[in-house]
């Protein structure tokens, strides 16, 4: 349903040239542009520096393993999401960050965005009630216990493979 009514009254949109901007979904009822709105969230690599160890988890009663993530808030930067979500789901501070790359999640409707976010150590590692089990991995290991054909390996390949 996404993009194809008009967010604020419900009307179909139709297709209008916007100059400099090409066909742009139109609400002939607000007479108003509504460009496509989607989800933003962050997925992370979060690495233990003292061991070289890649943290994985398991959600959702699901047997395999894939990255932490979690959805950014509206007016929120994407650095910020990173470090909040890591705090809120295994307890531990987030020390720097690395940019890593982007990709579109057509079943979230989510454009995930991938940072790798490194920890001093593991001494604050709580993790709360939606991580059901987790791991850290060297770095071979997390490449072969991800889960397959899943965005989350994408990701990592990509970073690992760097
Ligand atoms: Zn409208």
């Amino acid at each position: 349903m996404t993009g194809k009514f008009c967010r604020e009254c419900g009307t179909a949109l139709v297709p209008k040239e916007l100059k400099n901007e090409g066909i742009v979904p139109f609400c002939p009822k607000c007479e108003q542009f509504r460009f496509p709105q989607y989800n933003v969230a962050v997925s992370m690599i979060v690495v233990n520096e003292e061991k070289d160890e890649i943290l994985l988890i398991k959600q959702y009663g699901r047997s395999t393993y894939i990255l932490v993530a979690g959805y950014v808030s509206r007016g929120e930067a994407l650095e910020d999401a990173v470090r909040r979500e890591v705090k809120e789901e295994t307890g531990m501070t987030v020390t720097h960050i690395k940019f890593n790359r982007t990709q579109f999640f057509e079943k979230s409707d989510a454009l995930m965005c991938n940072f790798t976010a490194f920890v001093k150590d593991d001494s604050e590692f709580d993790p709360n009630y939606e991580i059901d089990s987790y791991a850290w991995f060297t770095r071979d290991e997390a490449r072969a216990n991800v889960r397959p054909d899943s965005l989350a390996k994408y990701f990592l390949v990509s970073y690992l493979d760097e």
